[in-house]
């Protein structure tokens, strides 16, 4: 028996990094662009941070951790999700003395869940957390960081961006318990999971991915029973949007799945991928760090699933990057010697130079050659390696040239512009 790769987890093929590492580019340049620096935080962390900061109630928490015990007996978990662990690394390194902290990651993150198109036991997310500014300037600012990065991977037109508002503690109380009270009255027609988030966590019924649509069409909307000031910040983020031009959408039934969001809630949507639809998702949590025991600090953050970007990014986007020169030697240890040493040469002044390894005869070699999808040939033989020559050919025109070796690189740089 060969061993297998586990249930929802999977290789990237060197097929399809090209398109990962264009990604990641674009998506690093653009969070340049707004200041966010990179956090690296372990990829296994106790336990406990996910139960406290996502919530016991959550259904990450639940039923979707890698928890393991380590030999010494601690209860560690792989890393569902990222903000836990930015918002530890925020605590331990005391840095409210300096905001506001802008930092994203970007990695692989662990949810035992059923595998599905777009759904992965392992998959990507990155992410952005922005501790400090309270007010919505800051929301809006994050949206705009999301459509850039969804337009600059050609893929905005296919997404929508839906916020709504989760209001605070001081409004979110007595909204819950109207919610409550009139689930409590439909109850019978909730799905059995409903039934039983019911009472722990109501606001997850809003959440539901059964399709209960209509019976959610006449339930309280938190978006009515905003505070003052959760209504202005609001309104506020809304004036923002307007004035920047970006398209949105208020989805009054966006709750999010995790605990510890405050006001803001925002994902983007796209069409085409089923129930995994959600592209990236992210909001405001003010209480999050106080509640994990860090000096009280405003917070605002996203995470994207860099799986369901690519699958909606185009084909053509961050294809293989083919070498500049292919090398063909054909001759004895010696011939194959000076080969070597002309493709480092070449490496050296910049060139990307697969070499053929495997011997054959020529018409072979060339073959693979073409194959490799380099614009240039160097060919290398008994002849060459004696008078410390090269032959050269552009792979298009068929047109063939012989020159010392000494003025390869120079012909090179004026053939590749
Ligand atoms: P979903 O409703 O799809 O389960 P979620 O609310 O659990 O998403 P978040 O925890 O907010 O998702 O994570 C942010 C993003 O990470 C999601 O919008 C999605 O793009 C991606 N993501 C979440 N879980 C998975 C998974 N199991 N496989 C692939 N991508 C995922
Ligand atoms: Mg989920």
């Amino acid at each position: 028996m060969t061993i297998q790769t586990v249930r929802g987890v999977r290789d990237i093929l060197p097929e399809e990094s090209g398109r990962w590492l264009f990604l990641e580019e674009r998506a690093r340049r653009i969070l340049a662009q707004y200041g966010y620096r990179e956090l690296r935080t372990p990829v296994f962390e106790r336990t406990e941070l996910f139960a406290r900061a996502v919530g016991e109630t959550s259904d990450i928490v639940e039923k979707e951790m890698y928890v393991f015990e380590d030999r010494g007996g601690e209860s560690l978990c792989l890393r569902p999700e990222g903000t836990a662990s930015a918002v530890r690394s925020f605590i331990e390194g005391s840095r409210h003395r300096s905001l506001p902290w802008r930092v994203f990651y970007l990695g692989p993150m662990f949810r035992y869940e059923r595998p599905q198109k777009g759904r992965f036991r392992q998959f990507h997310q990155l992410g952005c957390e922005l501790f400090g500014p309270e007010g919505p300037l800051a929301d809006a600012e994050m949206m705009a960081l999301v459509l850039r990065l969804l337009r600059e991977i050609g893929i905005a037109g296919a997404v929508t961006l839906e916020i709504n508002s989760l209001g605070c503690p001081v409004c979110r109380g007595p909204y819950r318990e109207r919610l409550t009270a009139h689930l409590e009255s439909v109850r019978a027609a909730l799905c059995g999971n409903c039934q039983r988030r019911l009472e722990r966590n109501p606001l997850r019924v809003l959440d539901c991915k059964e399709e209960n649509a209509a019976l959610l069409e006449a339930v309280p909307q938190m978006r009515d029973h905003l505070c003052g000031g959760c209504a202005a910040h609001f309104q506020g983020l809304v004036g923002h949007l307007e004035r920047l031009g970006l398209p949105y959408r208020i989805n009054p039934l966006m709750v999010r799945g995790l605990d510890y969001y405050h006001r803001t809630a925002f994902e983007a949507v796209a069409e085409g991928l089923g129930a995994q639809n959600a592209v990236a998702a992210g909001g405001r949590y003010d209480g999050l760090v106080a509640e994990m025991g860090g000096v009280a600090t405003s917070a605002v953050g996203f995470a994207m699933g860099l799986e369901r970007l690519l699958l909606l990014m185009d084909e053509s986007l961050g294809g293989a990057i083919a070498p500049e020169v292919y090398l063909v030697v054909a001759g004895d240890e010696g011939v194959e010697g000076y080969g070597l040493g002309v493709a480092e040469a070449l490496r050296g002044a910049g060139f990307r130079v697969e070499m053929h390894l495997t011997g054959g005869g020529m018409k072979s070699q060339m073959k693979h050659a073409g194959r490799s999808q380099a614009p240039l040939t160097v060919i290398v033989g008994q002849q060459e390696a004696q008078e410390a020559t090269v032959m050269l050919k552009q792979m298009e025109s068929g047109t063939q040239e012989s020159l010392p070796v000494g003025g390869l690189v120079e012909r090179l740089r004026q053939l590749t512009g």
